[in-house]
């Protein structure tokens, strides 16, 4: 959705309900990119002019004022960042990328600040040597659960936990670790087979999260799936390419991220969702969702009750209190922004 134009994609939260007596509450944001596409500025390479409609330099202003609004925040990407403009092609030209040197996408998500990223399909579109070029380096993980290479061996890393220090309404601080894992659309092996065969497999994305999560989130206090997927309705059939909201029913995840399909979620406007959405947002895993992005933008808040918490207290590890307890609600509800149909 809005490639880059206004990087989203959905975010919704799952998870039961855990709330310690008399804990104070700490509220964190959690934003998303997605799709950017290569989007960079606010530029259209085709008819060489400006579209104030696209670009990450007018996400970045969003990106500022939610976290201008809210103390504790994380940004997330959840893929399809190297492809999709004339720069794109132009950077994965023969000799366009050194060794060594920066894809200028992930220098722009490193400018932003974000914490943990997944693949997208189009991140393959120029084999894997220029992918793993592309991201070496990055000053954040990239991690992807279900992908691995032809040996077994991992591609990227399938998760990472990171250790961040937020306050709560009492100004006390706490350091949580947070859990994140990321996800793909298995079809790269058929859109990019000729890159791919020999050299990579790829599994159904369910599956992946069960073989991982429950070992994440035995080390985590908050667990983010990041799925470069839609949502797609209707039973699981396993290898589907639009299995976010069956990822969001698997155990141990708080919150799913999802991209891929360029679209607001909900959305009463154009493009209108289809059948398998609405049905999707009637889902009660969806619910907090729809609350939360509302705009075109993706961004969720989690509340945590902090069980060993105390006013004034330094810095400290809590207990497991940091499953959703359902109430989650977005303040931030960001200017619309005009869709337009782009190429996942
Ligand atoms: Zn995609």
């Amino acid at each position: 959705m809005l490639a880059g134009f206004a990087c989203l994609g959905a975010a919704f939260l799952a998870g039961p309900a855990a709330r310690a007596a008399d804990a104070p509450r700490l509220r964190l944001r959690v934003l998303e990119t997605s799709d950017l596409h290569t989007a960079v500025m606010d530029w259209d390479y085709y008819r060489a002019k400006q579209d104030l409609s696209q670009g990450v330099v007018r996400t970045a202003s969003l990106v500022r004022a939610a976290r201008a609004e809210a103390p504790n925040c994380l940004l997330f990407d959840n893929g399809d960042l190297i492809q999709g403009n004339p720069l794109g092609d132009y950077v994965a030209r023969p000799g366009g990328l050194a060794a060594g040197e920066r894809h200028p996408l992930v220098a722009v998500l490193e400018a932003l600040g974000t914490d943990a990223a997944t693949v997208g399909n189009h991140e393959f579109n120029f084999g894997l040597d220029f992918l793993e070029r592309s991201l070496a380096g990055a000053k954040f993980p990239f991690v992807c659960a279900n992908i691995e290479r032809a040996d077994g061996s991992d591609f990227l890393p399938k998760t990472v936990v990171l250790e961040r220090t937020f306050v709560d309404a009492n100004g006390a601080a706490h350091t949580l670790r947070i859990g994140v894992v990321g996800f793909v659309t298995p079809q790269i092996m058929n859109w990019d087979r000729s890159k791919l065969e020999g050299r990579l497999k790829a599994f159904d994305i369910v599956d992946a999260a069960h073989a991982v999560v429950p070992d994440l989130r035995a080390r985590a206090d908050i667990v983010v799936g990041l799925c470069h997927a839609g949502i797609g309705g209707g039973p699981r059939l396993v290898g589907e390419e639009n299995a976010a909201l069956h990822l969001a029913e698997a155990a141990g995840l708080d919150i799913v991220l999802t991209g891929h399909s360029h679209r607001v979620f909900p959305a009463r406007t154009t493009p209108r969702p289809t059948m398998p959405m609405r049905r999707a947002a009637r889902s009660p895993a969806c619910r907090p969702r729809c609350r939360a992005s509302g705009a075109a933008t993706s961004a969720c808040s989690i509340s945590i009750w902090c069980a060993t918490a105390s006013a004034g207290s330094s810095p400290t590890s809590t207990s497991r209190p940091a499953r959703s307890p359902g109430a989650s609600t977005a303040s931030w509800s960001p200017p619309s922004s005009p869709m337009r149909p782009s190429r996942r």
